[in-house]
């Protein structure tokens, strides 16, 4: 689609992309931050490129790399529930492709790049405070295992503002603009079929669906008469493992709205998360979400609906027999993600096999971390520091100050303890191995929302060595950082962290 209208909201018809230019960032421009990592094993730069003013110009949206082409992408989406109609691309260009020394094939993004067909009521820009939420998160859930868009660099401006309700003051301020390079292999959403669906656009359906499939899903034969029913189950079963390693890590989206999640099964659209600290399984990071439609138990059920809007935008494409094949996959969803989920907690407490008495050995930890407030992250990772012995020596558990506040439920810690020892001996798995095993997969940093806040208000002053910081700390989050523990990020979040809540302006 060649729509030259792109400074005005437009319906745009029969269309998957715009072909849109960037409106690059003005005034005197800052590199933020960078990812070493993603820009070398993406893109194939080195990190020397921070000193070249011709890559900030690029991040900042000021040219296209040669062979590159500008598009934006259309899609709809349901927000909290409700039809939403078209969203789209309102303030990121895709740049083109790029295939790297792996050969893998990688579509850069700027993100806060300029106004779109599809801005609706926004100006196209992003601010400083989600973009830098946005690269920490993105890095840090790579380095996490949690399957994951990344980011590649932030650039701010000195000079252009742009104006943001601030919700909890309900004044409007003026804010600095912000972009950031964003990488993924392609950027659909569940909304990028959904929107062909209730536009009543069967036809484009069918060859979008064909082309993400032939490029994205090499697993399936794109020439099969089955291939949509299988790329459904291949995208259900791909988001519901990406949900799982969410409930693993504490992650909390915030805003799981259809055009939120990605049909490659990546975690998108950083916003209002939150990595939650002391556990609580109703967490609600996103101010606007008075419902808790969004808490942090609720992710698994919801992707799953969100899955369910998406079988209902492929409909027309489909047979009466595909689309009872896919009914058939749409009701074993709910036990794969809870088997997934509880592997994922298992191998959190060092154990390999599913055994009977597993749900209730989690379930009534999760439930001690509840009415303890125990914290979510190093809960874990302390419960893999001590021998299981020692979890009943009064005097090691108060070196360990997540474990201290399991214990304040008395005889319930001990009854749990004395399940999980005997649940260790079952597997007969060495004491060493079994903490071996948590230590690697149970983080000691995440991007906690308080850690981020302090970087950010740095970063409004054009300080960004805790920006920084934090991204290099977390591409190693199991690997004890002695700066990090100075900074208490694997301590107990300060009194003030309790309930920050994030609102969506950005
Ligand atoms: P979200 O709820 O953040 O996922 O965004 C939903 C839609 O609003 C997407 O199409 C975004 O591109 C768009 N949007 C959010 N902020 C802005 C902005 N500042 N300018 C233009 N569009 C925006
Ligand atoms: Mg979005
Ligand atoms: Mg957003």
């Amino acid at each position: 689609n060649d729509n030259p209208e792109y400074n005005v909201p437009v319906a745009v018809n029969n269309a998957v992309f715009s072909k849109v230019p960037t409106e690059g960032l003005t005034g005197n421009l800052r590199l933020v931050c960078l990812s070493d990592d993603a820009l070398a094993e993406v893109l194939d730069l080195h990190p020397a490129v921070a000193e070249d003013p011709d890559f900030i110009d690029f991040v900042a949206g000021k040219y296209l790399p040669d062979g590159g082409m500008s598009v934006c992408h259309r899609y709809g989406g349901y927000q909290f529930g409700f039809w939403a109609d078209q969203l789209g691309d309102g303030r990121a260009h895709i740049l083109g492709e790029y295939v790297n020394r792996k050969s893998e094939s990688w579509q850069p993004q700027l993100k806060g790049s300029g106004e779109t067909p599809y801005s609706r009521f926004g100006d196209g820009r992003a601010v400083l405070r989600s973009s830098v939420r946005e690269m920490i998160a993105s890095e840090a859930c790579h380095a996490l295992g949690v399957p994951t868009t990344r980011a590649g660099a932030l650039v701010v401006s000195d000079d252009h503002l742009v104006y943001r309700d601030m919700h909890y003051s309900g004044r409007a301020r003026q804010e600095r603009a912000a972009a950031v390079l964003r990488l993924a292999p392609a950027w659909y959403r569940l909304g990028s079929l959904e929107i062909l669906h209730k536009r009543k656009e069967p036809e484009l359906a069918g060859r979008l669906a064909d082309f993400i499939i032939e490029n994205h899903f090499k697993e399936i034969d794109p020439a099969e008469e089955d291939r949509y029913v299988k790329w459904f189950s291949a995208v259900a079963h791909k988001n519901l493992d990406m949900v799982a390693t969410w409930q693993g890590t504490g992650f909390t989206h915030g805003v799981l709205n259809t055009d939120n999640v990605s049909v490659l099964g990546l975690t998108i659209d950083y916003g209002p998360y939150g990595f939650m600290d002391h556990y609580n399984e109703h967490f609600v990071p996103n101010s606007s979400d008075d419902m808790g439609r969004y808490a942090f138990n609720r992710q698994p059920g919801i992707i799953i609906w969100n899955l369910n809007k998406f079988s209902e935008a492929l409909a027309p494409i489909l047979t009466e027999y595909q689309i009872q094949k896919i009914e058939e996959i749409k009701a074993t969803l709910e036990e794969y993600v809870k088997n997934k989920v509880l592997a994922t907690y298992l191998r959190k407490l060092g154990l390999n096999n599913k055994i009977e008495g597993d749900t209730e050995l989690v379930d009534s930890l999760l439930q001690l971390m509840q009415d303890t407030s125990a914290d979510f992250t190093m809960t874990f990772r302390q419960l893999g520091e001590l021998e299981s012995a020692e979890l009943q020596d009064t005097a090691r558990l108060n070196e360990k100050w997540s474990l201290k506040k399991l214990a304040t439920s008395g005889d319930k810690w001990a009854a749990w303890v004395k399940r999980y020892q005997d649940r260790i001996n079952k597997e007969s798995v060495p004491e060493s191995e079994r903490r071996a095993r948590m230590c690697r997969v149970n983080p000691l940093y995440v991007p906690r929302n308080w850690i981020m806040q302090e970087a950010i208000a740095d970063a409004e002053k054009n300080d960004f060595e805790k920006v920084r910081f934090l991204l290099q700390v977390l591409r190693k989050p199991y690997d004890v950082n002695a700066e990090a523990e100075a900074r208490g990020f694997s301590a107990e979040p300060p009194s003030w962290a309790y309930g920050i809540k994030l609102s969506c302006s950005s």
